[in-house]
């Protein structure tokens, strides 16, 4: 049997009920905060990822799907929305058009990492992207925005975590300083050995503890901060305090990608292990000069919807509508009730009933299994009386009630009229 690429995966319902929710919970924030949805493709120029994120990064350097289409041109599958977002803002000159550009857009990333609990090469995120101002306030507001909508769908036991990685200038300043500590000392890892001469900032993200224990001295991105870089930063945070949203600071957070200016910042959450992050973004201010465009500040963020999922409290997903199912026996039922239950369902009623000729017994085990909160048994004697009888799975209890009033006798209970 064939079989679905590693680190790929199926969603299946009743799963997919929920990620319908957080995703709609999602868009309700985002419209709150005047956020417009992008659908963008899922293959790019391999250039535009190469450019924007930086040779030297995990993503780039291993874990892109990258692959000749049939004219010879490097194509790959996006592995994170960011430049794609710039990219389309540029090509369709919504930067022209005034004010700024609010988007988000949601979808699966590709990239080949190492498949573990919450590391998948297929991936879903919800991203934001704010183009087009490089205000403080935004940067505050934005991160509201993203605590917001985890909050709204029930996660609690989060850490937010925070840094300022300056303009260009103050990286500048930074990375030489850093360059001569990463070479007083021996024993990094290969992939840093190499970090540290090309793109030192990316030492300060890497995974090994080793690595992580050599740095425990290495200077801090802070000290280098220029005046406005730092007015920046304490606006922003003064932000936060103001709106009671939890945080600590950082200094070393880098994030994985070179694009990052300023704000960065990331949410770790409680219950994933390893994997813990949930969500991360920052501000961007170069990239869409990197691209070829005009000067553009922006800020955005990605929240990982697989980890999300996998620590949402059971109980955050509301139910879905209550259903009823038609239990039929004999022929003039059947017919009876496919009228019944089109009757049903426009009145925004979800009805089904058995098309595969099951025993009365069996339809009402199937009742059961589909999680009916309602079962309708129309049988040909109460077809001579036009009348069914209506079950209530929960308790047991049965009525007799008139056919052509059933949809709103349903409709009551089901609205908690009656
Ligand atoms: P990044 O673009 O790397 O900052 O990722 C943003 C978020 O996406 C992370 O915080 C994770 O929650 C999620 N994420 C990144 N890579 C993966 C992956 N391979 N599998 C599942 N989730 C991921």
């Amino acid at each position: 049997m064939i079989k679905a690429i590693r680190g790929m995966r199926d969603i299946l319902p009743p799963e997919t009920g929920r990620w319908q929710w957080v995703e709609q919970v999602a868009r309700e924030v985002f419209d709150l905060y005047g956020y417009q949805e992008l659908r963008l493709p899922l293959i790019e120029r391999t250039e535009l990822f190469a450019r924007s994120i930086g040779p030297d990064t995990d993503i780039v350097a291993k874990e892109m799907y990258t692959f000749p289409d049939r004219r010879g041109d490097s194509l790959t599958l996006r592995p994170e929305a960011t430049a794609q977002v710039v990219r389309a803002a540029l090509e369709n000159r919504l930067d022209r058009a005034p004010g700024m550009k609010k988007l988000y857009t949601i979808g699966p990333m590709f990239r080949y990492e190492r498949p573990q609990k919450g590391r998948y090469r297929q991936f879903h995120q919800i991203n934001c992207e704010a183009l087009g101002a490089d205000a403080p306030e935004l940067d505050a507001e934005v991160i509201l925005m993203l605590m917001e909508i985890l909050g709204r769908v029930g996660l609690t036991q989060m850490r937010l975590s925070v840094n300022s990685l300056g303009c260009p200038e103050c990286q500048q300043d930074f990375k030489a300083r850093l360059k001569l500590f990463l070479q007083s000392k021996e024993g990094w890892c290969d992939d840093c050995r190499h970090r540290r001469e090309t793109n030192p900032l990316r030492v300060l993200d890497c995974k090994s503890a080793h690595c992580q224990a050599l740095l425990k001295d290495a200077p801090m991105l802070k000290d280098c901060q220029c005046e406005a870089c730092a007015a920046h930063y304490g606006r922003v945070l003064e932000l936060l305090n103001r709106f009671r949203v939890p945080f600590e600071e950082n200094p070393r957070l880098v994030r994985g990608l070179d694009y990052y200016t300023r704000t960065a910042f990331e949410v770790a959450a409680a219950g994933l292990g390893a994997q813990d992050a949930v969500a991360g973004g920052g501000r961007y201010n170069g990239l869409s000069q990197e691209l070829g465009g005009p000067e553009m500040p922006a800020i955005g963020f990605a929240i990982g919807q697989d980890r999300l999922m996998e620590i949402l409290p059971p109980e955050a997903a509301p139910p879905g509508l209550a259903k009823t199912f038609l239990a039929v026996l004999g022929d003039a039922a059947r017919d009876r009730a496919l009228t019944l239950l089109q009757d049903l369902r426009a009145k925004g009623l979800a009805a089904e009933m058995d098309f595969e000729g099951r025993s009365l017994k069996a339809q009402m085990s199937l009742a059961d299994r589909l999680g009916a909160t309602y079962v309708i048994i129309l049988g040909d004697r109460e077809m001579e009386t036009d009348q069914a009888v209506l079950r209530r799975m929960a308790t047991g209890g049965q009525e007799q009630v008139a056919l052509k009033e059933l949809p709103v006798i349903l409709a009551n209970f089901i609205t908690g009229k009656i």
